[in-house]
């Protein structure tokens, strides 16, 4: 589904992302993890073009990302998002977060958008809040409705970065719950997280990034083993 081929990215003179490649199968669950500051980040955002990768390639469904040629906005579309800070729509309601861009990118009418929207809404377990604004919304909520949002567009791979990092510890399981759902239901996933007890449930591959180059790249029995790794 995805393959990373010798990316590097540079910031200015800041070499952030030193070479990395790796492969995302159909499926897939790939939890990234690392400090601070190693390149998870930029790792991601090189992944639906949100940074332009300085060299290397990427392809996502057999399409090169990379090439002059892609259509971004067409790849984009077959990648969903979510973010740490959720990014809704403040001043839609949450069904108009859901339903604006399946109408406004891909022409679908009103009424599909919404039934389709409600049907995401309910696989979250927010449908009742269907008519409110975000800032009425817990952290864990929000997070919800932007999975919700992003699955609205039918992406053929889900990316998360750090999506529990912002929320009280209450609220960390409701969304963690809600993207075992979506690993079960076989979706495509790369998840920078914190959450090890999840990489270790869910993933079937754990990438260890450090200083902008992937450390391991191993199953999480495997990965969880390696002495180095305990140690710190
Ligand atoms: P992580 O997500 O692992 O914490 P990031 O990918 O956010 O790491 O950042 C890696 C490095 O790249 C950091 O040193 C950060 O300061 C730098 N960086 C990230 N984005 C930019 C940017 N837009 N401009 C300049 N430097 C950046
Ligand atoms: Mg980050």
């Amino acid at each position: 589904m995805i393959k990373v081929d010798n990316l590097y990215k540079s910031f200015g003179k800041v070499d952030v992302l030193k070479g990395i490649s790796t492969e995302i199968k159909k499926g897939d669950v790939v939890a990234i993890i690392g400090p601070s500051g190693s390149g998870k980040s930029t790792f991601l955002r090189c992944m639906n073009l949100l940074e332009k990768p300085t060299s290397g390639k990427i392809y996502v469904g057999g399409e090169e990302l990379t090439s002059p040629k892609s259509n971004v906005l067409r790849v984009r579309q077959q990648i969903g998002m979510v973010f740490q800070h959720f990014h809704l729509f403040p001043h839609m309601t949450v069904l108009g977060n859901l339903t604006y861009a399946p109408m406004t990118v891909k022409g679908i009418s009103k009424s599909e958008a919404t039934e389709k929207a409600e049907t995401l809404l309910r696989k979250v377990g927010l449908l009742e809040k269907r008519d409110e604004y975000p800032s009425r919304l817990s952290g864990g909520q929000k997070q919800r409705v932007a999975i919700a949002r992003a699955l609205a567009m039918e992406p053929d791979v889900m990316l998360f970065d750090e999506p529990t990092s912002a929320l009280d510890p209450e609220m960390v399981k409701e969304v963690l719950a809600v993207m075992k759902d979506l690993a079960t239901s076989g979706m495509t996933m790369a998840i920078v997280t914190h959450e090890m007890g999840f990489a270790r449930e869910v993933a079937d591959r754990v990438l260890f990034l450090d200083q902008g180059i992937l450390m391991e790249d191993a199953p999480p029995n495997e990965f969880f083993s390696i002495t180095s790794f305990r140690a710190c």
